[in-house]
């Protein structure tokens, strides 16, 4: 269809209506792949000719998103290329001539029914067989449209002010067929479509208007979107053959949907099953409704960008893990699914864990500091929490993480998991751990190996194993069960701390 020398054109294009959620992340992701792969553009075009839905901060959001994941358009309203605008509300104008030269040209036609009348031929002519019947081939004739009326009597009504809309004329038997270039031949009975509306009456295009112009005005080569749009595809092919030609349509590509636990993903399933379903946390202004998203629980964007892509794709290796670089290079629209993907969060979590162990501790820095920060802890030495970060960073699935499993480095815990210690407690060991803080005190080197030492030969000296007497060492320096090598903590909180710490918890357990 598309001429293959043509640069290559892709574009995102949401409806402003809410937050970004997976399925849209990833319809941008692959845009983008495809994109940087064939050294073409990214343009995000916002499509928000239906006012109703709109909802404030929606376009703000789709940009951070983008911004957070690393998926940055080319062109854009905040980066405007030579084909803008980029928002539809603000390509209003352009619309109608599109609109009337359908109706020239026998495609479309005036609609002056009210909502009323609408709703009327719906009620009359509803059946056991045709439940919702449809402004189509069956009921157009009966309709009050400048297909029934006179030119003079339309004319009439347009000039005394009458709202209209205009609608596409589907024809009748007629099987429109596309190639897909994931789900390849697809072909529609033209009749299972209505007569869409293209043009409201307030002179704003609908979608299906919108879309298949503004494709063409932007030179758009590819248009990959949801498989929810599938169904939209036959009206959209008619548009493009009665007003461009088919030789100048994109090449389609319907990705699969994104499945939940339960089929098709739904914001109700986070909810119900404790994952994000949004990019980044929304609260939707209409409603206060709040949704988690995977950047706040704690993801990174390299692995979010991954496990999305690895959604309907897949490399034809046993690879999992990708960079973008790494993605771009082996992208290709030919290795996407027909059918459903589904979304599994314990392997995004993986996924996530995976990251962080081949992050660098210098690049995971930012992250960490602000999480620590966000608890009431600030942290003033970088290397310091840098070094902090490589000891625990193999322990860590999320990023929030990082908050249980460095924060004792940082002050001493507030809690001790006694309990534990406590039924196997005796004089001995009190005595053990007095002594231990005796040698500490004298220790000059202050290595984790040095410490150890120190540890074993007293505990040999008195009699127990070193096993018994780990497990409170650690729970006097962390809190809790978890961690590196107690050594190795014991070395990096320093000797004042260490043997503060021992002191603290010796008092609290003899209490
Ligand atoms: N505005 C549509 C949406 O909200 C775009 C669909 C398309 O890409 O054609 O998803």
């Amino acid at each position: 269809m598309q001429n293959s020398s043509k640069k290559v054109r892709v574009r995102f294009a949401p409806s402003p209506t809410g937050g970004l959620h997976l399925g849209g992340v990833r319809t941008v992701l692959y845009n983008y792949l495809f994109a940087r792969k064939h050294k073409g553009d990214f343009i995000l075009r916002i499509e928000d000719t239906d006012q109703t839905r709109f909802v404030k901060g929606a376009e703000q959001y789709i940009y951070d998103c983008l911004k957070w994941c690393g998926l940055e358009p080319d062109e854009s309203t905040m980066h405007p290329g030579e084909y803008g605008p980029y928002r539809q509300s603000e390509r209003k104008p352009l619309y109608k001539e599109y609109a009337l030269q359908l109706i020239k040209d026998g495609h479309a036609y005036f609609a002056f029914d009210t909502p009323e009348e609408l709703e009327r031929m719906r009620s009359e002519n509803k059946t056991e067989e045709n439940p919702s019947p449809q402004y189509d081939a069956m009921f157009r004739m009966r309709m009050r449209n400048s297909l029934t009326l006179s030119a003079a009597e339309t004319e009439a009504l347009i000039n005394a002010g009458t709202p209209y809309v205009i609608r596409i004329k589907i024809p009748q038997n007629e099987t429109i067929t596309f190639n897909d270039l994931i789900h390849h031949e697809v072909s529609f009975d033209a009749s299972v479509v209505d007569d869409k509306v293209l043009l409201k009456a307030d002179g704003m295009p609908t979608y299906h208007l919108a879309v298949v112009v503004d494709d063409f005005l932007m030179k758009i080569t590819h248009a990959f979107r949801g498989e929810e749009w599938l169904s939209s595809a036959p009206v959209h092919i008619l548009l493009w053959k009665y007003l461009f030609g088919l030789e100048h349509m994109p090449q389609w590509a319907h990705l699969p949907l994104i499945l939940g636990p339960n089929g098709k993903l739904s914001k109700r399933d986070g909810a119900k099953f404790g994952f994000p379903v949004y990019a980044m946390n929304w609260t939707d202004p209409r409603t206060q409704e709040f949704t988690e998203g995977f950047r706040e629980k704690g993801f990174l964007p390299e692995a979010f960008v991954n496990l999305l892509a690895m959604l309907g794709w897949n490399s034809g290796t046993e690879q999992e893990i990708f960079s973008i670089e790494e993605l771009i290079e082996n992208f290709s629209i030919e290795r996407v699914h027909k059918s459903g993907a589904k979304f599994d969060y314990e392997k995004a979590r993986w996924f996530n864990q995976e990251w962080i162990k081949r992050k660098t501790a210098t690049s995971l820095l930012t992250s960490v500091k602000d999480l620590l920060s966000n608890n009431g802890l600030s942290v003033t030495d970088d290397a310091y929490l840098e070094k902090v970060i490589e000891m625990v960073k193999d322990r860590c699935t999320l990023i929030s993480d990082f908050f249980e499993q460095s924060a004792y480095f940082f002050s001493a815990p507030a809690t001790l998991d006694l309990e534990a210690v406590l039924t196997k407690w005796n004089e001995s060991k009190t005595s053990f751990f007095q002594q231990l803080m005796a040698s500490l005190q004298t220790n000059s080197s202050w290595n984790a190996a040095e410490i150890e030492l120190v540890f074993k030969e007293l505990a040999a000296k008195l009699n127990i194993k070193p096993g018994e007497l780990q497990l409170p060492m650690r729970i006097m320096l962390v809190g809790g069960k978890f961690g590196p090598a107690v050594f190795e903590i014991a070395h990096t909180i320093g000797k004042e701390e260490t043997i503060s710490r021992i002191h603290y918890a010796l008092n609290k357990i003899n209490a």
